[in-house]
Protein backbone atom coordinates (compact mmCIF):
# COMPACT_ATOMS: atom_id res chain seq x y z
CA UNK A 1 0.00 0.00 0.00
CA UNK A 2 1.39 3.31 -0.75
CA UNK A 3 2.24 5.60 2.20
CA UNK A 4 0.22 9.14 2.14
CA UNK A 5 2.80 11.80 2.78
CA UNK A 6 0.00 14.59 1.84
CA UNK A 7 -0.80 14.96 6.49
CA UNK A 8 2.87 14.17 7.04
CA UNK A 9 4.82 17.01 8.54
CA UNK A 10 8.53 17.83 9.12
CA UNK A 11 9.92 18.48 12.94
CA UNK A 12 13.24 20.20 12.99
CA UNK A 13 16.05 20.06 15.42
CA UNK A 14 16.95 23.64 16.58
CA UNK A 15 18.38 23.40 20.01
CA UNK A 16 19.53 20.47 21.63
CA UNK A 17 23.08 19.41 23.87
CA UNK A 18 24.62 18.32 20.62
CA UNK A 19 24.75 20.21 17.15
CA UNK A 20 25.37 18.60 13.75
CA UNK A 21 28.53 20.15 11.78
CA UNK A 22 27.70 24.13 10.98
CA UNK A 23 25.20 24.95 13.88
CA UNK A 24 25.75 25.42 17.51
CA UNK A 25 24.79 23.00 20.55
CA UNK A 26 23.35 24.18 24.25
CA UNK A 27 22.19 22.47 27.12
CA UNK A 28 18.37 22.84 26.20
CA UNK A 29 15.76 21.73 23.92
CA UNK A 30 13.50 23.40 21.01
CA UNK A 31 12.35 22.14 18.00
CA UNK A 32 10.03 23.54 15.18
CA UNK A 33 6.71 21.38 13.76
CA UNK A 34 7.54 22.81 10.34
CA UNK A 35 3.68 23.15 8.81
CA UNK A 36 2.33 23.99 11.77
CA UNK A 37 4.48 26.75 12.71
CA UNK A 38 4.89 25.70 15.90
CA UNK A 39 7.98 26.43 17.88
CA UNK A 40 8.47 24.12 21.06
CA UNK A 41 10.45 25.24 23.73
CA UNK A 42 12.90 27.71 23.60
CA UNK A 43 16.59 26.42 24.05
CA UNK A 44 18.92 27.91 26.98
CA UNK A 45 19.49 30.80 25.11
CA UNK A 46 18.31 33.58 22.54
CA UNK A 47 21.69 33.91 20.37
CA UNK A 48 22.12 29.44 19.76
CA UNK A 49 19.04 29.45 19.06
CA UNK A 50 18.47 32.51 16.20
CA UNK A 51 22.05 31.72 15.21
CA UNK A 52 20.47 27.57 14.25
CA UNK A 53 17.24 29.37 12.99
CA UNK A 54 19.48 31.55 10.33
CA UNK A 55 20.82 28.64 9.82
CA UNK A 56 17.93 26.59 8.85
CA UNK A 57 16.31 29.26 7.14
CA UNK A 58 13.60 29.55 9.63
CA UNK A 59 12.45 33.05 9.82
CA UNK A 60 10.90 34.00 13.28
CA UNK A 61 7.98 35.87 11.34
CA UNK A 62 6.19 32.69 10.42
CA UNK A 63 5.95 31.54 14.12
CA UNK A 64 2.35 31.38 14.75
CA UNK A 65 2.52 29.54 18.09
CA UNK A 66 5.24 29.00 20.81
CA UNK A 67 4.58 25.89 23.55
CA UNK A 68 6.66 25.95 26.58
CA UNK A 69 6.89 22.74 28.20
CA UNK A 70 8.29 23.86 31.82
CA UNK A 71 9.95 27.04 33.46
CA UNK A 72 13.76 25.49 33.29
CA UNK A 73 15.80 27.95 31.95
CA UNK A 74 17.07 25.46 29.44
CA UNK A 75 13.66 25.51 27.93
CA UNK A 76 12.80 28.92 28.30
CA UNK A 77 15.80 30.98 28.41
CA UNK A 78 15.09 32.13 24.47
CA UNK A 79 12.05 33.45 25.23
CA UNK A 80 13.15 36.87 23.82
CA UNK A 81 12.22 35.27 20.63
CA UNK A 82 8.84 36.33 20.79
CA UNK A 83 10.58 40.01 20.03
CA UNK A 84 11.24 38.76 16.62
CA UNK A 85 7.89 37.27 16.24
CA UNK A 86 4.91 38.79 14.41
CA UNK A 87 1.50 38.00 16.33
CA UNK A 88 2.37 34.83 18.45
CA UNK A 89 0.28 32.94 20.26
CA UNK A 90 2.11 31.68 24.02
CA UNK A 91 0.80 28.33 25.35
CA UNK A 92 2.13 27.79 28.73
CA UNK A 93 1.47 25.42 31.75
CA UNK A 94 -0.78 27.56 34.13
CA UNK A 95 1.90 26.82 37.20
CA UNK A 96 3.90 29.20 35.60
CA UNK A 97 5.29 32.26 37.64
CA UNK A 98 3.25 35.23 37.99
CA UNK A 99 6.78 37.01 37.33
CA UNK A 100 7.08 35.04 33.46
CA UNK A 101 3.39 35.80 33.08
CA UNK A 102 3.52 39.22 33.73
CA UNK A 103 6.69 39.57 31.71
CA UNK A 104 5.00 38.05 28.50
CA UNK A 105 2.44 40.39 28.73
CA UNK A 106 4.27 43.63 27.81
CA UNK A 107 4.85 42.17 24.96
CA UNK A 108 1.91 43.74 22.85
CA UNK A 109 2.11 41.22 19.86
CA UNK A 110 1.79 37.82 22.28
CA UNK A 111 -1.35 36.46 23.08
CA UNK A 112 -0.92 33.95 26.37
CA UNK A 113 -2.28 30.78 26.63
CA UNK A 114 -2.69 29.08 29.92
CA UNK A 115 -2.73 25.59 29.58
CA UNK A 116 -4.50 23.38 32.66
CA UNK A 117 -6.32 20.26 31.23
CA UNK A 118 -5.32 18.42 27.57
CA UNK A 119 -6.75 20.73 24.57
CA UNK A 120 -6.61 21.43 20.98
CA UNK A 121 -4.49 23.84 20.47
CA UNK A 122 -4.69 23.89 16.30
CA UNK A 123 -6.71 21.64 14.19
CA UNK A 124 -4.21 18.31 14.70
CA UNK A 125 -2.40 19.75 17.93
CA UNK A 126 -2.62 19.01 21.38
CA UNK A 127 -1.06 19.85 24.66
CA UNK A 128 -1.31 16.94 27.18
CA UNK A 129 -2.27 19.67 29.53
CA UNK A 130 0.13 20.10 32.50
CA UNK A 131 1.16 16.77 34.04
CA UNK A 132 3.15 16.08 37.41
CA UNK A 133 3.73 17.30 40.78
CA UNK A 134 6.84 19.24 41.97
CA UNK A 135 7.71 20.34 38.98
CA UNK A 136 4.46 20.53 36.19
CA UNK A 137 5.12 20.25 32.49
CA UNK A 138 3.16 20.01 29.32
CA UNK A 139 3.99 17.66 25.96
CA UNK A 140 2.94 18.82 22.56
CA UNK A 141 0.96 15.95 20.70
CA UNK A 142 0.97 16.17 16.74
CA UNK A 143 -1.55 14.33 14.59
CA UNK A 144 -0.28 13.10 10.90
CA UNK A 145 -0.97 10.47 8.49
CA UNK A 146 1.33 8.05 10.43
CA UNK A 147 -0.61 8.63 13.88
CA UNK A 148 0.44 10.92 16.56
CA UNK A 149 4.21 11.81 17.44
CA UNK A 150 4.37 13.04 20.73
CA UNK A 151 7.20 15.67 21.56
CA UNK A 152 9.11 16.28 25.35
CA UNK A 153 10.82 18.86 27.18
CA UNK A 154 12.40 17.04 29.83
CA UNK A 155 9.57 14.43 30.45
CA UNK A 156 9.89 15.52 34.46
CA UNK A 157 6.66 14.02 35.09
CA UNK A 158 7.65 10.30 33.87
CA UNK A 159 7.66 9.38 30.50
CA UNK A 160 5.06 6.73 31.10
CA UNK A 161 2.71 9.22 32.47
CA UNK A 162 2.79 11.45 29.35
CA UNK A 163 2.62 8.64 27.04
CA UNK A 164 -0.78 7.02 28.92
CA UNK A 165 -2.15 10.47 28.72
CA UNK A 166 -1.09 10.76 24.83
CA UNK A 167 -2.35 8.14 23.94
CA UNK A 168 -6.56 8.77 24.96
CA UNK A 169 -6.08 11.22 21.63
CA UNK A 170 -4.89 7.96 19.47
CA UNK A 171 -2.26 5.70 18.57
CA UNK A 172 1.55 6.96 19.25
CA UNK A 173 3.42 6.43 16.25
CA UNK A 174 6.38 8.47 17.18
CA UNK A 175 8.37 10.25 20.38
CA UNK A 176 10.90 13.06 20.13
CA UNK A 177 12.42 14.91 23.00
CA UNK A 178 13.81 14.76 26.27
CA UNK A 179 13.27 11.41 28.37
CA UNK A 180 15.43 12.78 31.36
CA UNK A 181 15.40 9.64 33.67
CA UNK A 182 13.42 7.25 32.06
CA UNK A 183 14.30 3.36 32.10
CA UNK A 184 11.79 1.37 30.96
CA UNK A 185 12.93 0.88 27.53
CA UNK A 186 10.79 -1.82 26.77
CA UNK A 187 7.65 0.74 26.81
CA UNK A 188 9.00 1.97 23.77
CA UNK A 189 8.67 -1.39 21.87
CA UNK A 190 5.38 -0.84 19.51
CA UNK A 191 6.80 3.13 19.30
CA UNK A 192 7.91 3.21 15.43
CA UNK A 193 9.93 6.68 15.74
CA UNK A 194 11.89 7.43 18.36
CA UNK A 195 14.23 10.85 19.07
CA UNK A 196 15.91 10.75 22.45
CA UNK A 197 17.18 14.30 22.67
CA UNK A 198 18.50 16.74 25.44
CA UNK A 199 18.74 14.99 28.97
CA UNK A 200 17.97 11.69 27.90
CA UNK A 201 20.10 9.93 30.41
CA UNK A 202 19.77 6.42 28.39
CA UNK A 203 20.29 7.79 24.97
CA UNK A 204 22.85 5.32 23.74
CA UNK A 205 20.99 2.16 24.94
CA UNK A 206 17.50 3.27 23.34
CA UNK A 207 20.01 3.72 20.38
CA UNK A 208 20.93 0.26 20.23
CA UNK A 209 18.37 -1.39 21.59
CA UNK A 210 16.05 -0.01 18.84
CA UNK A 211 18.29 0.07 15.89
CA UNK A 212 15.58 0.66 13.47
CA UNK A 213 13.47 2.77 14.77
CA UNK A 214 15.25 5.34 17.09
CA UNK A 215 17.27 8.15 15.66
CA UNK A 216 20.20 10.13 16.94
CA UNK A 217 19.34 13.67 17.96
CA UNK A 218 21.30 16.75 17.16
CA UNK A 219 20.77 20.53 16.22
CA UNK A 220 20.25 20.85 12.18
CA UNK A 221 18.36 17.32 11.89
CA UNK A 222 14.84 16.87 10.46
CA UNK A 223 12.81 14.14 11.13
CA UNK A 224 9.63 13.19 9.24
CA UNK A 225 6.92 12.45 10.85
ZN1 LIG B 1 13.64 20.55 33.19
ZN1 LIG C 1 15.72 20.26 30.18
Amino acid sequence: MEKDHKNNIKVKILYDNEASEGFKSGFGFSCLVEGKNILFDTGGDLSTLIYNMRKFMVNPKDIEKIVLSHEHRDHIGGINIVNYCSKVDVFIPRSFSSQFKSWLSLHSNVILHEVCEAEEICKGVYTTGELGQSIKEQSLIVKTGNGLTVITGCSHPGLENILACASKFGEIYGLIGGFHGFCKLEVLKRIRLIVPCHCTMRKTELLNLYPKTSKKCSVGFTVEI
